[in-house]
């Protein structure tokens, strides 16, 4: 295992995260200003860190150690080895490779929109899958759930994930069009970025019902305005818009 070092917190590298988790780092932690991206292997990378080798054992324990219980909505996010007594509908996941722990704002407003727009007994599609952990809510709250993904890596640790929640959504290998034809959708789950938003968003109004919701995140404030413009020129009307940090949810309906 290698780690990737770089200087301050995980809030100031804030908007790296997603796409050193991309690029395939399978954890993040954070000490003394510092936050270390763990990878199976170095890798060239444009944002200035350092690369060190760890031995195996080390890196996995440590992150364990650090990543916390998250509440979002009706949900609480837990790893397998946290006891939790509060309330909340339990999301039990197993830290690994793919982005969705609920660690993440994006993740976080994603759930909570999630347990104000559910719609028992209705579809719900969560575009970009990755943990599953979007799917997995869905289900939860009593919704028929398919999650899709363009990374193949992604959709066992998924599966797993649903089965250790006693949920079974459908997971599939591919992006909106794969999807278009299991729907149309009455929840739209995507926790993507700005400009995939953009170029998806007349697709995101095929996908949903009438009366259908779609909820999108992954974006940056300082992109917000031109998901907005294209939500627009799509004729999704923005119902919601919710800020955590640089991030924006928007809540967009045809
Ligand atoms: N849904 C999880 C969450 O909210 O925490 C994971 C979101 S993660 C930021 C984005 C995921 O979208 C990654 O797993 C990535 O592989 C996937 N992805 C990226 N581009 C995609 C596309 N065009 N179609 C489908 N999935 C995509």
């Amino acid at each position: 295992m290698w780690v990737y070092r770089l200087k301050g917190t995980l809030d100031e590298l804030d908007p790296l995260l997603p796409e050193l988790f991309d690029r395939g780092a399978r954890g993040l932690e954070e000490r003394a200003g510092e936050v270390l991206a763990y990878f199976p292997a170095p890798l060239d990378l444009p944002f200035g860190g350092e690369w060190e080798e760890l031995p195996d054992e080390d890196w996995l324990s440590a992150w364990k150690r650090d990543l916390s219980p998250v509440e979002a909505g009706p949900f609480v996010v837990l790893a397998p080895w946290h006891a939790w007594e509060g309330s909340g509908k339990r999301i039990v996941l197993e830290p690994g490779m793919a982005f969705g722990t609920g660690h993440h704002e994006t993740t976080r407003m994603a759930l909570s929109a999630l347990g104000r727009h559910a719609r028992p007994g209705g579809k719900a599609l969560d575009l970009g899958t990755g943990s599953g952990i979007l799917a997995i809510g869905a289900a939860l709250l009593g919704m028929e759930a398919l999650g899709v993904d363009i990374d193949p890596t992604v959709l066992p640790q998924a599966e797993e994930n649903a089965r250790r929640n006693g949920v079974a959504p459908r997971f599939l290998l591919g992006s909106l069009e794969e999807a278009l034809p299991h729907g149309p959708f009455d929840l739209l789950l995507a926790n993507l970025y700005a400009e995939l938003h953009q170029a998806l968003a007349e697709g995101y109004k095929k996908a949903l019902k009438p009366g259908g919701v779609a909820l999108l995140t992954g974006i940056l404030k300082a992109k917000a305005e031109g998901v907005e413009e294209a939500l627009e020129g799509a004729g999704l009307g923005v119902l919601e818009r919710e800020e955590a940090g640089e991030w924006v949810l928007y809540a967009a309906a045809p």
